[in-house]
C-alpha cells in the first residue's frame, strides 16, 4: 500500500510536471494526497466504463494519460459528460491523476514506448525543447567545496545526457561585512572579511529547483548563501516531443505499413502516396503530431508515424518521406503499460493494473 503522494512523487520524478506543454493540465485532478492506495488502474481516457472498472476492481486511483479536465470548467453540471465523470469520481472517492504531455516530453515516455514496440533500440528526441534546465552559480569557501558539490550531485545536479557530475570551478576571493544581528560562520561583526572561495557552476533540470536550493542551504556553511540562478535556452537530447531512430533492418514501405497494422491493431492507416522507398529511419510521435512533420523531414526520416493528420498535412512531405496516420488511440495505447511499468519498477508489490477498457471513441466501418 502506498500513499497517493508517494505514487505522485514517482510519476513526477519520471515525468516532471515542469515538462508539460503550456496548454496542458497534467497532475492530480482529484484526490487526497495523504490517502493510502491499495490498488490503481492505468488508462488512456476517463470514461464511464473505466470508472466502473475501478469500482469493480476496488481501485482507489485511476492514472490517465489524457486529463479529463482539459479546459477550465465553471460548474459541475449533470448535463455535461466531463462533469458527470468528475462528480462520480468524487462521490466514490476514486482519485484521478493525469500524466499527459509531461510523459510525451521525456525520451522514456509515450514515444519511447512506441519505439520499443517497433524494435527501435537507439533513439533520441525528435524536437528537443528548451527551458528545461537552469544553471546554479554559487560561491563556497574552498574547504567546503567538496561537501557542497557532492550534496548537489547526489540529488541530480550536474547531469548532462550520459554524463553525470558535470561542474565547473574557478578560485577567487569573496568579501563580506557582517552587520549587527548577523551570525557569521567566519569573520567579525563590523569588519570586512575576505575569504578564499570557489565559484561553483552546475546545471540542473528545473523541476529540481527547490530541492537544489534546500540542499545548497543545508550543505553551505554561510548564514546567507550567495548564488545566481540562470535560465538556459539550451536543449537536451532527452527532453522534447517525438523520437527518431533506426529500425533493426530496412523494410519496404508496404512492409512497414503491415508492421504498423499488426503492432498497433489499427482499423486503417492513412498515408501519403508510396514511392517505393526503403525505410530505416523512423520518426514518430504518439497522438496529434502534425506539428513535427517538418522536424522529421529536416532529420531526414524515411517515415514519420503519428495521428490526427488532416488532408493538407499529407501534401507536406512531397515524395521525401512516408507519412502515416495510425490513429490517436492506436498510437498511444501502450502508454498505460508504460505507466504500470513506472510504478512496478519503484513499488514491485503495489497493485497497479492496465485497464481492460478500450476507450477509443473512433470506430471504423470497413
Ligand atoms: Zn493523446
Amino acid at each position: 500500500m502506498q500513499s497517493l503522494q508517494q505514487i505522485i512523487n514517482v510519476l513526477e520524478t519520471v515525468a516532471p510536471l515542469s515538462l508539460q506543454e503550456s496548454y496542458d493540465n497534467s497532475g492530480l485532478v482529484y484526490g487526497d494526497p495523504t490517502k493510502m492506495i491499495n490498488k490503481a488502474i492505468a488508462a488512456l481516457d476517463l470514461t464511464e466504463e473505466v470508472l466502473q472498472e475501478a469500482l469493480t476492481l476496488k481501485a482507489e486511483l485511476i492514472i490517465l494519460h489524457h486529463p479529463p479536465i482539459f479546459k477550465p470548467i465553471k460548474r459541475l453540471s449533470y448535463h455535461d459528460i466531463t462533469s458527470q465523470l468528475i462528480i462520480q469520481a468524487i462521490k466514490t472517492d476514486i482519485a484521478i491523476y493525469a500524466c499527459h504531455t509531461n510523459l510525451d516530453n521525456v525520451l522514456w515516455g509515450v514515444n519511447g514506448e512506441i519505439a520499443n514496440r517497433l524494435g527501435i533500440k537507439e533513439y533520441e528526441v525528435l524536437a528537443p525543447m528548451n527551458g528545461t534546465h537552469q544553471k546554479l552559480i554559487t560561491f563556497v569557501p574552498v574547504e567546503n567545496l567538496e561537501a557542497v558539490r557532492d550534496a548537489l550531485f547526489s540529488i541530480g545536479a550536474g547531469a548532462i545526457g550520459n554524463y553525470h557530475e558535470c561542474s565547473f570551478i574557478i578560485s577567487g576571493e569573496g568579501t563580506f561585512l557582517p552587520l549587527e544581528g548577523a551570525n557569521p560562520w567566519i569573520g567579525k561583526i563590523g569588519q570586512r572579511h575576505t575569504e578564499k572561495e570557489s565559484r561553483l557552476e552546475l546545471l540542473f533540470p528545473i523541476h529540481l529547483k527547490q530541492q537544489i536550493l534546500d540542499t545548497l542551504h543545508k550543505a553551505h556553511p554561510y548564514e546567507t548563501v550567495a548564488y545566481d540562478l540562470v535560465s538556459l535556452d539550451n536543449t537536451f537530447s532527452q527532453f522534447g516531443a517525438g523520437v527518431i531512430g533506426n529500425l533493426p533492418e530496412s523494410v519496404e514501405e508496404e512492409q512497414l505499413l503491415e508492421i504498423l497494422k499488426l503492432t498497433f491493431k489499427t482499423g486503417t492507416i492513412r498515408h501519403n502516396p508510396l514511392t517505393k522507398r526503403t525505410i530505416r529511419k523512423i520518426a514518430l510521435c504518439g497522438g496529434s503530431g502534425k506539428s513535427l512533420i517538418n522536424n522529421a523531414l529536416s532529420k531526414k526520416a524515411d517515415a514519420y508515424i503519428t495521428a490526427d493528420l488532416s488532408y493538407h498535412d499529407f501534401f507536406i512531405p512531397g515524395n521525401r518521406m512516408l507519412l502515416a496516420d495510425i490513429g490517436h488511440y492506436e498510437s498511444e495505447q501502450f502508454t498505460s503499460d508504460r505507466l504500470v511499468a513506472i510504478l512496478n519498477e519503484k513499488f514491485p508489490n503495489f497493485a497497479v493494473l492496465k485497464s481492460g477498457v478500450n476507450t477509443n471513441p473512433v470506430n471504423y466501418f470497413l
